[in-house]
């Protein structure tokens, strides 16, 4: 049975700490790839105005298409309603039709939020969880989550990268540098099409 990541983010943008956690587990666990997922409209209410779907998918092709591991799918963006993980995971059995083993991957921060995800006890049982280390987020508040989430649960070590996309995004705003916390495909791409320089401060 092949087994399958998936990495399911806003990715506005993407940068550099999303992809080291998605090689590290891709590696760690032997997956046969990873599909990025951007999300359409989020399921959670953003405090700030979160960029048209097309822009961050492609900006996810851009930022994965060196890694013959990677992938980027349309699915969340083309769904129209709220983007929820369970749909998703369930997408993907059916299109393997069994054939693989999904593991979820996440960042520290996001695992923490599982308990506010919709239909979130079918969602644990679905799948294996990663939640890789994330500098700033302490792992030991994953202690906080039910044991029976907590069994669906691996933590794995990751190199710290201390990259948000909200720190991307003040950043371009105040004119600071994003080159070497993106890919540059990524970083060109903003600049041509002049995102975040409006971005409130969050
Ligand atoms: P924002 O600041 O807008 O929330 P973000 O940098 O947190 O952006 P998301 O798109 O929210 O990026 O994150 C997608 C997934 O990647 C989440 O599971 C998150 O925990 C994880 N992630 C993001 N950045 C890192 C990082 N630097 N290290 C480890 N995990 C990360
Ligand atoms: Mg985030």
């Amino acid at each position: 049975m092949i087994k399958i990541g998936l990495m399911g983010g806003t990715f506005d943008p993407i940068h550099f700490g999303h992809l080291v956690i998605a090689e590290e587990v891709r590696i760690r666990y032997g997956l046969e790839k990873v599909v990025f997922i951007p999300c359409g409209t989020p399921a959670h209410k953003k405090d700030y105005a979160v960029t048209p779907s097309e822009h961050r998918y492609l900006m996810t092709v851009l930022a994965t298409v060196s890694n013959p591991s990677f992938e980027t799918s349309r699915m969340e963006i083309d769904r129209t309603g709220p983007s929820f993980a369970i749909d998703t995971i369930r997408e993907f059995r059916t299109r393997y039709d069994g054939e693989a083993e999904i593991v979820f991957i996440t960042g520290a921060d996001a695992i923490m939020e599982i308990l506010t995800w919709h239909k979130k006890d079918a969602l644990v049982r679905m799948c294996r969880f990663v939640a890789a280390t994330r500098p700033g987020y302490p792992i030991e508040g994953l202690s906080k989550l039910p044991a029976e989430y907590l069994k669906q649960i691996d933590v794995v070590e990751v190199p710290g990268i201390e990259i948000s996309s909200t720190d991307i995004r003040a950043r371009v705003r105040d004119d600071l540098p994003i080159r070497y916390l993106t890919p540059p495909e990524t970083e060109a791409y903003i600049l041509k099409h002049a995102l975040y320089r409006e971005t409130p401060n969050p």
